[in-house]
């Protein structure tokens, strides 16, 4: 056996298990030790340097850290480390002055970034204080990407997100938002170095049932409905509301929904309630806001009268699994 090498972080990545699960390998422990001590400007800037957003990450991560945390092995919870990560963020001093400067000495590389959401966001806050030059092109009217347009605002307020973008967005940015990049070529014409797609999925799934296109009036697609209340294009839904499907996307639409005058909101998913792909606290939340989750219905058809949705026809199924578990509705 080798001894142990101590002096490669990897080493304490694998045996502390939440940094370990986490994607961007927070240092779990000691920021929470920070906090422990009061020291929560501190504790923030670990997390700054980790994992970029961390006023935001402590309200909507989806925080892996946790199942792995070992203190689920022997209680009930895991310590609630995402949750942490807020606390640091919000009883944090300012700490505009530990946060890198722009480059004094540019390095005479241009990078456009096409896209203002976390990915992009993330390659400027490494590159700028490197001396890279950054253009930051994005068709919305501020950053954040679907941070800023999809999730909702009363899990993730503007104040936060402009405040963590703006860290990013001080560091001699160049920014172009309100501008569409319809032509790679064009781009390519202006003599970047390099160019990074940071373009997001901004795709929702649509369901081509009969009935869909009668109704359509009542019918929003998650995503799209989503970012034009966030935009104020929508600011009422009628009192009785189905949202079908089981993921993150689903939990935002139906506490969206009860916020916005829905009085009688229901969530349908073909799947049971354990197979659901949002997370648990996420399925917490809309059950507390007395929606029900109701499993294993399929829907079959929208049922209409005059062009105005009246309702949906679902079969009622059971999961049945074959020799290799693989399950049939
Ligand atoms: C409803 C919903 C809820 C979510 N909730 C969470 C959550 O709680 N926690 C979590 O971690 N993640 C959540 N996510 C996922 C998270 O928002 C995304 O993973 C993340 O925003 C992806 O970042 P990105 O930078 O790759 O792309 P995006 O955030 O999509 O940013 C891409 C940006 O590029 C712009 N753009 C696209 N094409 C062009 C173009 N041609 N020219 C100029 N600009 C362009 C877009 O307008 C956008 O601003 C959620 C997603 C949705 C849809
Ligand atoms: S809350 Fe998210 S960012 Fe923070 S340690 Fe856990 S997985 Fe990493």
């Amino acid at each position: 056996m080798r001894p142990t090498d101590i002096s490669d972080p990897g080493f304490f990545h694998k045996v502390v298990d939440c940094q370990y699960a986490c994607p961007a390998h927070t240092p779990v422990p000691e920021y929470i030790r920070l906090i422990a001590a009061g020291r929560y400007s501190d504790a923030y800037m670990i997390n700054w340097q980790s994992n970029v957003f961390p006023g935001i990450l402590g309200r909507v991560c989806d925080r892996p850290c946790e199942p792995a945390c070992r203190r689920g092995r022997v209680e009930e919870q895991p310590v609630a480390i995402c949750r942490l990560k807020r606390v640091a963020a919000d009883y944090k001093d300012d700490i505009t002055s530990r946060l890198p400067h722009p480059a004094t000495q540019k390095n005479g590389k241009r990078i456009a970034l096409i896209g203002a959401g976390p990915a992009s966001l993330t390659v400027a806050r490494d590159l700028a204080p490197l001396g890279y030059d950054i253009t930051l092109i994005d068709d919305g009217k501020a950053g954040g990407g679907m941070m800023r347009t999809q999730i909702p605002k009363f899990r993730l307020p503007d104040s936060v997100l402009d405040e963590e973008c703006g860290y990013i967005e001080q560091m001699g940015l160049a920014r172009r938002y309100n501008e569409r990049v319809n032509s790679l070529k064009s781009l390519l014409d202006e003599d970047y170095d390099a160019i990074f797609v940071g373009t997001g999925a901004p795709r929702g799934r649509d369901l081509d049932l009969p009935g869909r296109q009668e109704a359509g009036a009542n019918i929003h697609l998650g995503i799209d409905w989503l970012s034009s209340i966030s935009f104020g294009h929508v600011t009422a839904i009628g009192k009785r509301v189905i949202v079908l499907g089981g993921g993150n996307t689903a939990m935002d639409c139906c506490r969206s929904a009860r916020r916005l005058g829905g009085e009688d909101v229901k969530v349908v998913v073909r799947s049971g309630f354990e197979e659901m792909k949002a997370s648990p606290w996420e399925k917490q939340d809309a059950m507390h806001e007395d929606i029900p989750i109701l499993n294993f219905l399929v829907p079959k058809e929208f049922t209409h009268e005059s062009g105005r949705l009246t309702g949906i026809l679902f079969e009622k199924v059971k999961a049945e699994y074959d020799a290799k578990g693989a399950r049939r509705l």
